[in-house]
């Protein structure tokens, strides 16, 4: 098994039923950094089809929808699957989340919506159904990274490492060998409001290459970036 089937495996999945695109495309791309596996329909069919194949840990699903709409699915998905669903819409009277709640969502979320509170729904709805990060693990050589209690260990050592730099390791733990560039570092683990010295990210990066140890597992890409590889 290679390590991107590995990790594929160990991570939770999030169907995401959304026909704009902006806003899919904005949840594929955090979900996806907050370290879920992504898949995405654009449609009520698609995202049926979907659901039945992949049989993901939980769907994000709009309510208007081109063809079948999201009360449509739910009610379908409901008729096979307890999988957690959480309605996004534009909707907000009450009558609609009351629709929504009766049809066996276990959550809804009204646009425009806050990306860090849609996580935070999503993280207490998985776990509601026991589908937290509990065991959820990524490793890439030695070194292994557990997501619930946020534990870091390399040949089976603990290493210390502060909330920072859990955060930076768990990047490039979900792009292993790839080239991270310092405005994406730092736009991912520093977030886009920040306004510091961008330093700052070369010197997290020493300090985390120095507390994993070595071999060095991080290399610098001149002018290019960092990359989570061994030396060849
Ligand atoms: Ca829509």
């Amino acid at each position: 098994m290679s390590l991107s089937e590995d990790m594929a495996r160990t991570l939770t999945s999030i169907l995401v039923i959304e026909d704009e695109p902006a806003i899919a495309s904005a949840l594929q791309i955090g979900l996806s950094y907050e370290g879920f596996r992504v898949e995405m329909a654009g449609d009520g069919d698609g995202g049926l089809d979907l659901a039945q194949q992949r049989q993901p840990d939980l769907v994000i699903l709009d309510v208007n929808l081109p063809g079948m709409d999201g009360w449509e699915v739910c009610r379908r998905i409901r008729s096979y699957s307890s999988v957690p669903i959480i309605f996004l819409t534009v909707r907000d009277e009450v009558s609609d989340r009351v629709r929504g709640l009766n049809l066996g969502a276990d959550d809804y979320i009204v646009k425009p919506f806050n990306f860090q509170e849609l996580l935070a729904r999503v993280r207490a709805v998985l776990r509601r159904h026991g589908q937290g990060l509990e065991g959820k693990l990524l490793s890439f050589e030695d070194v292994m990274l557990r997501l619930d209690t946020r534990e870091v260990t390399r040949g089976g050592a603990p290493v210390e490492l502060t909330a920072r730099h859990f955060d930076l390791l768990h990047l490039f733990m979900l792009h292993p060998r790839e080239v991270l560039a310092k405005d994406r570092i730092l736009r991912e683990v520093w977030g886009y409001d920040y306004e510091g010295d961008s330093n700052i990210v070369e010197v997290y990066m020493m300090q985390l290459r120095r507390r994993l140890g070595d071999p060095p597992l991080i290399q610098t890409l001149r002018g290019a970036g960092y990359a989570l590889r061994l030396r060849p």
